[in-house]
């Protein structure tokens, strides 16, 4: 075996006020075991840190990483830069970055793109004004933006829905054998959105039903799952109601109202989707203050982008 890329720095003296962490899933485990230094699994990792190092720990953690093709890549920095503090968020938005800037943080771990695309391509962005002026921010501050999207999706159990789950005091009705069906105490439409607005803050939301109609049976996908696979979600589990992220209005809302016109009772809640998955960051942030006691890790909601009048 060649030597060991450490994955993160070891300081044993402060070894009694360690964190435990799982040795088997990392990267060169084998060599590490061997080291006369680390002979047991509970020894951990503290500061000083890399960005490149904070990545790994948690890709380590993620069965069957790395994931090829990944959108997870950093959108801006390098891998070497050291981390003064890390900042969780749906979105790196230049609000998000100055109020980074103004923590004295200089990693951010988003879930979405950095500029406005899925593969975050900036080709096609290369003349643009908007573009160019975060692009400059970030790099005049030496901030490093990561994607935390495939990764925090593909952990066991998925970090953004027992994220939302917690925020909804949920968890307990999480299933591991179907993750995104849950069977809630009955309740209507109309108490079921209430309840989802005051633990979500969110102001208003998008519904299609009667808002009289009991729901138990629930399907949960934060996010944007797509049309089709909302859609196919629906017809295999039947639910009281769909509540999701975002939608394609002519996909999964004409699918909705046509079900509704057969006469089949099934019921449409849009949370939006940064409301739907920002809980994904305070997941990660809490899971990193667990494994960097020494760094400052902030969630700052990027909060919705859109309003309603
Ligand atoms: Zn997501």
């Amino acid at each position: 075996m060649s030597t060991p890329n450490y994955p993160f720095r070891l300081n044993q003296d402060q070894s009694r006020r360690k964190f435990i962490y799982n040795f088997t899933k990392v990267a060169g485990v084998a060599a590490l075991m061997a080291s006369p230094v680390i002979s047991h699994a509970d020894s951990f990792f503290a500061a000083p840190v890399t960005v490149g190092e904070v990545m790994d720990m948690f890709i380590s953690q993620v069965p069957g990483a790395p994931i090829s093709n990944t959108v997870d890549t950093l959108k801006a920095g390098s891998r070497d830069i050291q981390v003064t503090g890390i900042v969780t968020t749906m979105f790196a938005t230049i609000e998000v970055i100055r109020k980074t800037i103004a923590l004295g943080a200089n990693f951010i771990i988003a879930h979405e793109p950095t500029f406005y695309n899925h593969q975050d391509e900036t080709a096609w962005l290369a003349n643009d004004d908007v573009y160019r002026y975060k692009a400059e921010l970030l790099k005049q501050h030496n901030i490093a933006v990561w994607r935390n999207h495939d990764y925090i999706h593909s952990i066991n159990p998925d970090g953004v829905r027992m994220g939302l789950l917690k925020q909804l005091d949920w968890e307990g009705y999480y299933n591991p054998a179907a993750t995104s069906v849950m069977m809630l105490p009955a309740t209507t439409l109309s108490s079921l959105i209430g309840h989802l607005k005051q633990k979500l803050f969110i102001d208003k939301v998008r519904y299609i039903g009667d808002p009289k109609q009991n729901c138990q049976k629930i399907l949960l996908m934060p996010g944007a799952s797509g049309g089709t696979r909302q859609i196919q979600a629906m017809s295999k589990e039947k639910p009281d109601a769909l509540i999701c992220g975002e939608i394609q209005e002519w996909e999964t809302a004409e699918y909705v109202r046509d079900a509704q016109a057969k006469g089949e009772k099934l019921s449409l809640i849009v949370l939006g989707h940064i409301a739907s998955e920002e809980p994904g960051s305070e997941f990660m942030a809490t899971w990193l203050k667990e494994k960097l006691p020494g760094i400052k890790i902030t969630h700052i909601p990027s909060n919705n982008s859109l309003s309603f009048l």
